[in-house]
């Protein structure tokens, strides 16, 4: 039986962030309210489609904000997957939380409900910062969230922190990890501020009201970062994310390993059988359709084996430890060098890549210039 991974995307925050350009939207409690029986609908149909022959390793409730949604839409998401997907005994069930939506009890229902893994949205331990970012939540309600999370039975959080904010120094940016650290997450994931177009960021920028670091600021805090995470024991496995041995994400690793994922709700992509396909994005839109059909499917493609090959390269270089070479060519029938020979050559003469017998993987140089190493592979 394949093995899969489930994403459900819950596309409500309680305020739209200034540099957010995720597929998020103000709560709106009319539409929240049709929206969870059209995503129990999408949940049915989508398991009747492509549920029978799998087995779900990994579910990862996101968004937006999961927790916006009352405890008890949550409980009946969580059972539906379970009542029309097989969800391994051992499966990771990550929910993304922001401290802002903190309820008395929340946590402990959701354990019970399954949820295994928390991933909490903390962004910064400086009130100016989270102002900055216009994240509604308060340094307070970050450490209660933790100390909540922990009293309810959560033995694996995990923390998102930004860095290279306007005016943040690298000293700063090691206070916020020095105090993330002292709750000793089982992981954490660190992203430098960037600006995304169609975002309220990105006009104050064009307009000369917001300064970003320099470049050499911002390398300076992500090589720090690597320092302070390695002292501490942690594993660096990702770009961006760092892990206590054995507590990587393992529904991302589905991702970055281009493994197999169903993703259910507004905006959320699939991929199957080599086929990708995503959802509409608009909420309004997708309770529609579901409704209508069952699913709300706005795109599909089969990739061509060139453009598998590119994405595997792409999402797998992200990996610390990279891609095994003799699984690379098995999967596509070709060697490396065949498909992609000059395109090695040059990175190897930049040394941005290390190449081995059987491991292709990014050099330390490679690591911050990643984005542009990996688009080589898919030019
Ligand atoms: S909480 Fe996260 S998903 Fe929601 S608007 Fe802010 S950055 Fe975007």
């Amino acid at each position: 039986m394949k093995s899969t991974g489930l994403y459900i995307h819950i596309p409500y925050c309680l305020h739209k962030c200034g540099y957010c350009d995720f597929n998020s939207h103000a709560v709106d409690p009319v539409e929240m309210e049709r929206f969870v029986p059209a995503l129990l609908a999408e949940i049915d149909h989508r398991a009747d489609a492509s549920g029978k022959d799998r087995e779900v390793a990994t579910v990862f409730i996101g968004g937006g904000t999961p927790t916006t949604l009352p405890a008890q839409a949550l409980e009946a998401i969580l059972e539906r997957l379970r009542q029309r997907f097989r969800i391994r005994g051992d499966a990771e069930i990550t929910l993304e939380t922001n401290p802002a939506t903190l309820a008395p009890g929340l946590f402990e229902r959701l354990r019970a409900a399954g949820v295994n893994r928390l991933s909490i949205g903390v962004q910064s331990f400086d009130a100016n910062e989270l102002k900055l970012l216009e994240r509604v939540h308060s340094v307070e309600e970050v450490h209660q969230t933790v100390a909540s999370a922990r009293a309810a039975g959560f033995d694996n959080l995990s923390m998102d922190l930004m860095f290279a904010l306007p005016g943040q120094t690298a000293e700063r940016f090691r206070a916020h990890l020095a105090t993330a650290l002292q709750k000793c997450p089982e992981h954490l994931s660190t992203y430098n501020l960037t600006i995304e177009k169609n975002t309220a960021f990105y006009k104050l920028h064009r307009e000369g009201r917001l300064e970003m670091p320099q470049e050499e600021e911002q390398l300076a805090q992500y090589q720090q970062t690597l320092r302070t995470m390695a002292d501490a024991g942690y594993e660096h496995y990702e770009i961006s994310n760092f892990c206590r041995p054995g507590r990587e994400c393992r529904h991302n690793l589905i991702y970055w390993n281009n493994g197999e994922y169903i993703g259910l709700g507004p905006g959320a992509s699939s991929y199957l059988a080599g086929v990708r396909s995503r959802n509409c994005n608009l909420p309004a839109r997708y309770i529609r359709e579901v409704h209508a059909t069952g699913q709300a499917v706005e795109f599909e493609e089969t990739l061509e084996p060139r453009q598998a090959m590119g994405e595997t390269l792409m999402l797998g270089l992200r990996l610390q430890k990279g891609i095994g070479i003799d699984a690379f060519e098995e999967r596509f029938r070709t060697t490396l060098r065949q498909a992609y020979g000059r395109t090695l050559d040059g990175l190897l003469e930049k040394d941005l890549i290390q190449l081995d017998d059987n491991r292709i993987a990014l050099s330390p140089k490679g690591l911050f210039l990643a984005d542009s190493v990996i688009l080589e592979f898919i030019a």
